[in-house]
């Protein structure tokens, strides 16, 4: 089962203001996957799943779970819909206190009709099993401990063997010996099949996932972005997604011009474009080809003075561009001096092939 949000958008209204929680979202998480989502507090991770889930509903966009749309769903289908096909882990365990651990993990079985009487009670049991909590079956959730909670808390999201594993900050209250525990019964999930969609904000974790999918100020980063800045942390991604400005270009356009100021850098995102020295006399020469996931005009904002080449759209189709003025661009060096290195490496590598082209046997840092 597949989960896909298109455009999705999220304003909440607050005592006369209005506060955009999620930018216009585009996600598509296919069966079986296994992703992360990652971001800072307040970066709109919590909204963003309980739009998947249901709990609340866009402002506008769509978010189909297994090609049903979910915000077309009348209410009263939407809790028997999300019972069977979503197990659903909050942070905060929410285990019904006055229950066992196993009528907790009993309820969802007993609040969808699946299973025969009978059968709730061993399915529970083995459940509890699979999460090393059966001897504890009997006890109320007060008596055991957090990280035991949660556990029975999975125990009781798959009660009903639903295809997708919602879980938003589950190892977030937890130390992280126990937090690695509950990451491995997530692993042994997406092996047994189901689909798990894992908010944290543990870097750790986030890493051993094989897809992260990074929230910043309610968007998410463009995972060319990703690929361009690999150094970059959560923190800098965060400062960064704001100032990132998108552009197209139309087939052929010119996007910087070899002589001319330059104040802004770009990351391709979609498309590609070709990079030329303009000679004197004749036909510009043709230096590369640049696409996705590599960015450009980094060499006037870093070492000053003019464009060094001229970049155009490839002629067959237009480019996405995220464009980053000097000043963000230079914040970001500062910050990251991994990702500085790594760019002067890339500069020296560029500057030395333009001076090659040109035929002037000069150095590139002469
Ligand atoms: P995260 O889970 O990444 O910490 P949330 O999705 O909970 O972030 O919140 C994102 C932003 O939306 C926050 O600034 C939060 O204050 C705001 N927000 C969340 N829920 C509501 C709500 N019901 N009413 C108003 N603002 C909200
Ligand atoms: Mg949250």
């Amino acid at each position: 089962m597949s989960i896909e949000l298109t455009q999705v958008v999220k304003t909440f209204q607050t005592a006369g203001n209005a506060y955009t929680a999620l930018k216009g979202i585009d996600l598509k998480i296919g069966h079986g996957e296994f992703v992360a989502i990652v971001g800072k507090s307040g970066s709109g991770k919590s909204t963003l799943i309980n739009m998947i889930t249901g709990i609340d509903t866009p402002t506008s966009g769509s978010v189909t779970v297994g090609g049903v749309d979910v915000t077309r769903m009348r209410r009263s289908h939407l809790a028997q819909w999300r019972g069977r096909n979503l197990g659903i882990i909050f942070q905060f365990f929410q285990l019904l206190p006055t229950l066992t651990l196993l009528e907790n993990v009993m309820l969802p079985m007993d609040f969808c009709n699946m299973y025969s009487s009978k059968e709730r009670r061993s399915r529970g049991l083995a459940l509890l099993e699979q999460v090393g909590m059966a001897e504890h079956a009997h006890k109320m959730p007060g008596m055991v401990s957090g990280g035991q909670q949660q556990r029975v808390a999975i125990a009781r999201s798959l009660a009903n063997d639903p295809p997708i594993i919602v879980a938003d900050e589950p190892t977030g209250s937890l130390d992280s010996k126990t937090a690695d525990a509950i990451f491995r019964l997530f692993e042994r999930l997406v092996e047994s099949g189901k689909t798990v969609v894992m908010v944290t904000h543990d870097n750790d974790l986030a890493k051993k996932v094989r897809r992260s999918v990074i929230v910043a100020d309610g968007e998410i980063v463009n995972q060319y972005v990703l690929q361009a800045l690999p150094n970059l942390d959560v923190d800098m991604l965060t400062q960064l997604q704001p100032v990132l400005v998108q552009r197209q270009f139309a087939p052929g356009e010119v996007i910087i011009r070899a002589g001319d100021e330059g104040d802004q850098a770009y990351i391709i995102t979609k498309g590609v474009v070709e990079v030329f020295l303009p000679v004197p006399s004749g036909d510009d020469i043709h230096v590369a080809t640049l696409r996705e996931g590599q960015y450009f005009g980094e060499i006037a904002l870093v070492r000053g003075g003019p464009r060094t080449a001229t970049v155009r759209a490839s002629e067959q189709e237009g480019v996405e561009l995220m464009a980053i003025g000097r000043e963000a661009f230079g914040g970001m060096l500062s910050g990251s001096a991994l990702t500085q290195e790594e760019m002067n490496e890339v500069i020296r590598v560029r500057l030395e092939e333009l001076s090659r082209m040109r035929g002037d046997g000069h150095g590139a840092s002469s």
